[in-house]
């Protein structure tokens, strides 16, 4: 796959806008600027990849608008060698961030498709991202706890079971409200037992399914 000239500069374009949007993270917005957005399309839709909007990618799905992950890593604020867990791993490009910043990164995806065709993709790129596939509610205990869990769709209930997954100083970042409207929820761990939560923002993301999320 190609990163051609015309989508480096359509990308420098887009990290402009996210910092113009109140993007911060110098680190954040440097991998925006590296990671080719377009390889997480339909080969037919490259064009539309340096939008700042989310799109179709198949299974009812779409990959998250660029300011919308932008929001959420930074909100994670990785350092290298930090242990994530993505959960809704989608066409990978949030994972494929998280990776860019060099974090070890676990992602689950709960439909089987977009789980195989975005491993796949993964080992083409030869990006080292671990993708699981199940139901991302419940977490992924056997490989945490993390420094940071990201929930990309969106939740309704207190999110009590990935809360314990995180290490001491962990956050996990999850929308939160109904099937049309979130708030972007961050909860730190601050000790053993001992969590602050704060909200960044309203976004509307596609419902979490299963069973600490919505009914399928
Ligand atoms: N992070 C993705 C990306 O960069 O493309 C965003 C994908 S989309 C907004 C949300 C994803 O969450 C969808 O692929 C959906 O199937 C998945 N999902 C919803 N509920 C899930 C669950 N319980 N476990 C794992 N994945 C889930």
């Amino acid at each position: 796959m190609e990163d051609s000239f015309k989508h480096k500069g359509m990308r420098k374009r887009l990290v402009e806008a996210l910092r113009n949007k109140g993007i911060k993270d110098e680190n954040v917005l440097e991998a925006i600027g590296l990671v080719p957005r377009q390889f997480f399309f339909p080969k037919d839709f490259w064009d539309n990849a340096y939008d700042d909007k989310a799109f179709p990618i198949g299974s009812g799905q779409t990959i998250s608008q660029p300011y919308t992950v932008a929001c959420q890593t930074q909100l994670l604020d990785i350092k290298p060698g930090d242990v994530i867990l993505e959960i809704g791993t989608g066409s990978g490009y949030q994972a494929a961030i998280l990776a860019q910043l060099g974090a070890k990164v676990f992602t689950i995806e709960r439909i089987e498709a977009l789980f195989k065709s975005t491993s796949q993709l993964f080992s083409k790129l030869k990006v080292p991202i671990h993708c699981f596939l199940g139901d991302g509610t419940i977490g992924l205990p056997s490989k945490g706890p993390f420094d940071g869990i990201v929930v990309t769709a969106g939740g309704n209930s207190l999110a009590e079971q990935l809360k314990v997954q995180l290490k001491p100083g962990g956050k996990l970042v999850v929308p939160m409200g109904d099937r049309s409207i979130q708030k972007m929820v961050l909860i730190k761990k601050v000790v053993e037992n001992k969590y602050e939560r704060t909200e960044h923002g309203e976004f509307k993301f596609v419902p979490l399914l299963g069973k600490y999320g919505w009914e399928t």
